[in-house]
């Protein structure tokens, strides 16, 4: 028997897998009474809005997204997307010098100068001709630095730092180049600077086939062609997306694989033959264990018998997210057609950014916002243990800062999610690289799949699963 650890997304895919590869259930233990991990959606239908206290969109694009849009064909799932023409899709803005900025978004806005940058964005790219190539002792470097080093600070802190605040709520002087720029950094390596990497590439490079994890070698899915026909930009799942951790669920019950709710691992004990689990009192023996549950949570588990590999996995820091959702009765609160704003750190603003929900997608007449704030400076902002309403303050002050939005909300929900953004800091994928190592090295029997290992978002982690189930050989099931 397999054991899956964990029913987020991760978890829950896992499992999705391994009964299409082996035609084996699988049994999913997760330690709350849900299903979804960090996608959580509250609906208030009667009022034709909803909440995303989690992630709410995904990204179409290359092997990931085409992997997710498989999964959600065959789940025969519904979406909503948002294409690439949209407002939500190319407006991005970020609030800097006293200002909302509008990042440049097409290719005449790079031959201009546009506030905050203090010249066109061409000329900070043209630096990348010029600087030369650093030689790192570690093939690892904050992505902070390498932007700064190849195109210039400005770059670095008003367009990288506060992208990172959006994707992982991180600080990018912390963050590996690799978790994002793998690809240009490579080239930087090799070829001495990124566009001379491209060029090169071009003209000297083997007509390599684009990375592929092997999985859609005779097609792509036909959603995925879809989007690329219609140039989707996101989407999101009409219902909220945690629809689809809820049909993952119901689809895996129906092929009667259990899933045994606040069932929490307490213990791993690896045997000869397979492993010794402690759930809820009980003593479970697995052949293998997939375990898609935050890495320091699986540390707990297996200090006891393997205190290295323990270190190893709490070696991998998290962050603590504030998200505060807003409700107005009004359907035009502001002008501003954007997916939302972000705060560059350098700005030392509480909050990490605002999304604007309502124009990504219909609210029916609601406006709709979420403000994100913490991260990596929850504690430097709010200590450890801010009330809601401390943090709900800070939210509306700064919603009459930068929009100058006065009104009261009339709806609002405030959580604090702990411990629930991984940070890929620098040396990333060497821990990734070393856990692995020990598993193979002690011949453990367990798969290691989710957020903390090879990718943050919802794509990552899909695919993270498959990938584990597919390296898995029969005799391990
Ligand atoms: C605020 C926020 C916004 C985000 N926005 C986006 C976005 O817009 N787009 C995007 O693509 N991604 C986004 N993400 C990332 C995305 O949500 C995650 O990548 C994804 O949900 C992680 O899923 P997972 O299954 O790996 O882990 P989790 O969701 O953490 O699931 C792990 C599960 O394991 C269970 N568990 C923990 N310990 C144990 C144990 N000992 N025994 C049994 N079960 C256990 C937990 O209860 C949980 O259900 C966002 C994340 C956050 C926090």
């Amino acid at each position: 028997m397999t054991a899956v650890l964990g029913a987020g997304i991760s978890g829950l895919s896992a499992a999705y897998y391994m009964l299409q590869r082996f035609g084996y259930p699988a049994t999913i233990y997760e330690a709350s009474n849900r299903v979804g991990g960090w996608i959580r959606t509250e609906r208030h239908t009667d009022k034709g809005f909803l909440f995303e206290v989690g992630p709410r969109t995904i990204r179409p694009k290359g092997i990931p997204g085409a992997n997710t849009l498989q999964l959600i064909e065959e789940l025969n799932l519904p979406v909503d997307p948002i294409k690439s023409w949209q407002p939500a899709a190319k407006n991005r803005m970020i609030y800097a010098k006293g200002q909302l900025c509008l990042l440049p978004n097409s290719l005449s806005g790079i031959f201009k100068t546009l506030p905050p940058f203090s010249k066109p964005l061409i000329s900070q790219i043209k630096q990348d001709l010029t600087a030369g190539k650093k030689k790192l002792k570690f093939a690892d470097e904050s992505i902070y630095d390498f932007v700064e080093r190849r195109f210039g600070t400005e770059l670095a802190t008003y367009a990288i730092s506060p992208m990172i605040c959006g994707i992982c709520a991180g600080d990018a002087k912390e963050i590996s180049v690799r978790f994002l720029m793998n690809d240009l950094f490579e080239k930087e390596q090799k070829w001495g600077g990124i566009i001379k990497g491209v060029i090169f590439e071009k003209l000297f490079g083997k007509n390599e086939k684009p990375v592929s994890t092997g999985i859609f070698e005779e097609a792509m899915p036909k959603l995925y062609d879809k989007a690329r026909q219609e140039k989707w930009s996101m989407y999101r799942v009409p219902d909220g997306i945690e629809t689809l951790p809820r049909t993952l669920r119901d689809h895996l019950q129906s092929k009667e694989i259990d899933i045994q709710f606040s069932a929490e691992c307490r213990e791993i004990t690896f045997t000869r033959d397979g492993a010794k689990m402690n759930i809820k009192g009980r003593d479970i023996y697995p052949e293998h264990i997939i375990s898609s549950i935050p890495s320091y949570k699986l540390a707990t588990c297996v200090k006891n018998q393997h205190p290295s590999l323990a270190a190893l996995l709490t070696s991998i820091p998290y962050v603590d997210v504030a998200v505060v959702n807003l409700q107005y009765n009004v359907q035009e609160l502001f002008k501003m057609k954007a997916f939302g704003f972000l705060v560059p750190p350098i700005e030392r603003l509480p909050i990490l950014g605002v999304i604007f929900d309502s124009c990504c997608f219909d609210m029916e007449g609601n406006t709709i916002l979420t403000v994100m704030m913490g991260g990596r400076w929850f504690e430097e902002n709010f200590g450890k243990d801010p009330t809601p309403k401390q943090l709900l303050d800070t939210a509306l002050q700064h919603l009459e800062l930068v929009m100058g939005i006065k009104e009261e909300p009339r709806f609002s929900r405030v959580h604090v999610l702990k411990k629930c953004i991984p940070q890929y800091t620098v040396g990333h994928k060497q821990r990734v690289a070393d856990i692995r190592r020990y598993i193979n090295q002690y011949k453990l029997p367990i798969s290691l799949c989710g957020a903390a290992y090879d990718g943050v978002g919802i794509n990552d982690v899909i695919l993270s699963a498959r990938t584990q189930v597919e390296s898995l050989n029969i005799s391990e099931v």
